[in-house]
């Protein structure tokens, strides 16, 4: 799927120790395959690639700390835009009509009744009109739905053929239905066709709907983009509601749409059931199809946080075998700074197995201030030179501290072990691969 491989790409980038216009041209190269491969549109996707690059070649970047980390938020801001920025809400100001197009079995009637529902539960009074003639049916199953979610429904004679005078006739129902809104239930064709896009533009013409929502299915792919184009040059639509996102695992259809068409998806299907419908949010669907959870948050949250030139400099103190209890000191606070630990360290890939091999206290926060407190009474000389810290100076510490001997006994104990764990270099290199990729 299109989630696997741009995981794949990603960690492709992750493995590189350094991240040079080579490899993040080797990785975009395959997510352009990806992205074909899931029935994005050509244009599009070489447009989406331009992007990319072009910012993850960029100075901020490439002197990160994490530049394959900042290469995947690039990725998900550039495919939050390319689905459209913000959701975008209904124009339901009075007269409020909605009218409903699109294709046979793309799910117009089934998405009339979950839209009826979801608007109800937001406090509004909507109602239903069937104006599907040409499949008895088709009247059925909307006043079926409508009588599930309690919501009243006008339901035209069977024998009727004139779209106009239901719409007239469903006007005058709903003047004694004390309703806010109106969603207008129509036919469809196999493909588009004439009789059907007249039949379509006089009812459009007459109602002049404040929204009409092109109904898509979105497994259909490029499909989908092409009737949704077709089908705004005949009535003009204002918005889309992509179907059916639960059995499409290409995706292609959701990034091509706004693009092309230039309108909103505002709503997404996903399932049959009635509630099986969502508000369509481009930044979730980004972060659906990068298959990255709060990983995307989490590099926000640290970014924002971590001063990176500090942290570069504690990187290389590490490895050059010079930390002292500055550095230590000021490392805490920086992994203070992020909040509760925990949770933030699970997002992070592969930190699970760094996590056992960490000291079994050393992401409780209370601790973590008794070290700082601890580390705080040291005179600058004890900081930058732990080994004269002996037993009269340990005595004073704990004292200053508010704390024991026995436990700045043990903060000196683990900071031994942690400089010799520096020292060794191949351990290091092992540790910070498991963080991601910093070298
Ligand atoms: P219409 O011809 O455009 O009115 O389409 P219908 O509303 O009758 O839906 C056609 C079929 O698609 C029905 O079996 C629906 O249950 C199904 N369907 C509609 N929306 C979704 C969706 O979001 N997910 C899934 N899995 N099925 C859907
Ligand atoms: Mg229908």
């Amino acid at each position: 799927s299109l989630s696997d491989s741009l995981d794949s790409a990603f960690k492709n980038l992750r493995g590189q120790g350094k991240i040079s216009e080579k490899n993040i041209s080797d990785a975009l190269r395959e997510v352009r395959l990806a992205l074909l491969e899931a029935d994005v549109d050509f244009t599009v996707a070489k447009k989406f690639i331009a992007n990319v690059k072009e910012q993850a070649l960029g100075e901020k970047v490439m002197k990160s700390v994490k530049p394959s980390e900042l290469i995947v938020k690039i990725f998900h801001d550039e495919l939050t835009a390319l689905l459209g920025g913000d959701n975008e809400p209904l124009d339901l100001t009075p007269p409020a009509r909605i009218m409903m197009v699109g294709l046979n079995g793309a799910g117009k009637t089934t998405t009339s009744a979950k839209l009826a529902a979801r608007l109800k539960k937001e406090g509004r009074r909507p109602l239903l009109v069937a104006c599907d003639l040409y499949r008895p049916a088709a009247i059925d199953q909307l006043a079926t739905l409508a009588k599930q979610i309690d919501v009243p429904v006008y339901t035209p004679d069977a024998s009727e053929t004139d779209l106009v005078k239901v719409a007239k006739d469903s006007l005058k129902w709903a003047e004694g239905q004390n309703g806010t809104l109106m969603i207008f239930d129509t036919a469809g064709r196999q493909e588009i066709d004439e009789k059907l896009i007249g039949e379509l533009k006089e009812l459009h013409n007459f109602l002049a709907p404040k929204e009409t929502l092109l109904v898509a299915d979105a497994a259909t792919g490029q499909q989908a983009v092409s009737v949704a184009n077709h089908f705004d040059e005949a009535v003009g639509i204002t918005g889309i509601v992509l179907t059916k996102l639960d059995g499409d695992a290409r995706g292609g259809a959701a990034l091509s749409m706004r693009t092309i068409t230039g309108k909103p998806i505002k709503y997404a299907g996903e399932g049959e059931k009635i509630e099986d419908f969502t508000e369509f949010h481009p930044e979730r669907m980004a972060g659906r199809i990068l298959d990255m959870g709060d990983v995307v948050s989490m590099v926000e949250h640290v970014a924002d946080k971590i001063d990176e030139k500090e942290a570069m400099k504690a990187a290389e103190r590490m490895q050059s075998g010079k930390f002292d209890f500055n550095d230590f000191l000021s490392q805490m606070k920086m992994i203070r700074s992020l909040g509760p630990l925990d949770g933030l360290l699970n997002m992070l890939p592969g930190m699970k197995k760094l996590k056992k091999q960490l000291p079994s206290d050393a992401l409780n926060t209370d601790k973590m201030k008794h070290m700082e407190a601890i580390v705080l009474s040291m005179t600058p000389k004890e900081r930058e030179r732990p080994e004269i810290i002996k037993g009269t100076r340990r005595k004073r510490i704990a004292m200053g501290s508010g704390t024991s001997v026995l436990e700045v006994n043990r903060l000196l104990k683990q900071f031994g072990e942690m400089r010799k764990m520096m020292r060794s270099k191949g351990k290091m290199k092992q540790m910070m691969k498991q963080m991601g990729g910093m070298e």
